[in-house]
């Protein structure tokens, strides 16, 4: 059944997927960004759509609107963009999820949480379950970030035992594609970008920190899931590809696909650099039925293809 659906931070990397998504099935959207991060360039084709409407709003401010789904993904998600304002990214994540909650609660209707693997910080347990506590800095760079999605968590479980609310808290781990911001200093995008341009691949420490990336399609495949469960599910539930890679093979596969003179570079590892991220995916396999499809190799082929067109390349 068609539902009205709010999307905040819409005009963002993943908002903008999962409205497309949303949209194919047949839902009114509300999409709901202030543009710090996001682009109107991101929904230009939705812009026109009789079942998209898009609205210049800080979502730590109340808002008040008529819907039937929330999905709460306003924040800066990357190091350079949430490190610009800290103060900010901190209200965004608290009051945001504060004044999403109270929406919520207000129509007694379901609200999805974009919380992310940074809760699980520097991690001393590896792979990552969920049942894990985390081990996170409450001072450093990374805080305004970290903490700020802990206490979201943290508010959204408050609201579920004081008030019964429907929530979905979903622990995102990386994810890359097409829409990415070509600036935003995220690995995925910083590599590619510098491979088009034959410029050298800057890799920060030794390279050999690890992560794990999701392809963007598969993981609005699991948020979409996680929405449609019923009440008792509640989460935190890991959304991620468990494929691991060290920085230096990212490196070497993204040259690979891109071909080019690129070189590698080194630069000091940034502060609280976490050295090793991987999800355990077994809950989203029993309770969602998910599990990654896109190949490492497969999706960076089509990240590299989108920012070929974007950016005019022509290597
Ligand atoms: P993004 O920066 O592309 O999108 C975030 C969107 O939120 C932007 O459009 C931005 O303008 C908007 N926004 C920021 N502050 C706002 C505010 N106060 N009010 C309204 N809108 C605001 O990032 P993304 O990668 O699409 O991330 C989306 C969500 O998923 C974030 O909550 C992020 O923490 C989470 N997440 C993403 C990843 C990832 O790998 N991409 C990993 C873990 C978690
Ligand atoms: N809120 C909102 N939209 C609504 C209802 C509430 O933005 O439709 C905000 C409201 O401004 C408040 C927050 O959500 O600051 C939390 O609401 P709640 O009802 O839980 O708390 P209270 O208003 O009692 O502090
Ligand atoms: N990184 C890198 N070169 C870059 C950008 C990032 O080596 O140009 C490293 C970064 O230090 C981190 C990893 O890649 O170890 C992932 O960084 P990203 O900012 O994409 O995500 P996060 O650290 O939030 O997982």
């Amino acid at each position: 059944m068609s539902q009205r659906i709010l999307v905040t931070g819409g005009a963002g990397f993943l908002g903008s997927h999962l409205i497309d998504r949303l949209i194919a099935e047949g839902n009114e959207i509300l999409c709901v960004d202030n543009l710090f991060t996001g682009s109107r360039r991101n929904v230009a084709h939705l812009l026109d759509h009789p079942r998209f409407e898009f609205l210049r709003h800080d979502v730590s401010f109340p808002l008040y609107v008529e819907v039937d789904q929330i999905y709460n993904l306003a924040c800066p998600a990357s190091p350079i963009h949430y490190q610009r304002d800290p103060v900010q990214t901190t209200k965004t994540s608290v009051i945001g999820a504060i004044n999403m909650l109270g929406l919520a609660k207000r129509l007694r209707i379901k609200v999805l949480q974009a919380s992310t693997s940074e809760v699980y910080g520097d991690p001393a347990v590896h792979p990552q379950p969920e049942e894990y506590w985390g081990n996170v800095n409450p001072i450093g760079p990374r805080s305004c970030y970290d903490e700020g999605k802990r206490a979201a968590e943290t508010l959204f479980f408050d609201y579920r035992r004081q008030m019964d609310l429907g929530i979905k808290v979903i622990r995102i781990f990386n994810t890359y594609g097409p829409r990415m911001h070509p600036n935003d200093g995220r690995v995925v995008s910083n590599f590619i970008v510098q491979a088009l341009r034959g410029e050298p691949l800057t890799i920060y420490g030794d390279g050999s920190q690890t992560r794990s990336f999701c392809y963007v399609d598969d993981l609005i495949d699991g948020m979409v899931r996680l929405m449609q469960t019923p009440h008792d599910v509640t989460g935190p539930i890991n959304v991620g590809n468990p494929g691991e890679y060290t920085m230096l093979e990212l490196a070497e596969e993204v040259l690979r696909i891109v071909g080019g003179r690129s070189t590698i570079e080194y630069r000091p590892l940034p502060t609280d650099d976490p050295k090793q991220r991987q999800p355990d995916i077994d809950k989203a396999k029993s309770v969602l039925g998910w599990e990654p499809r896109v190949a490492l190799a497969d999706g960076l082929e089509r990240t590299v293809e989108y920012f070929r067109e974007t950016l005019g390349a022509t290597s």
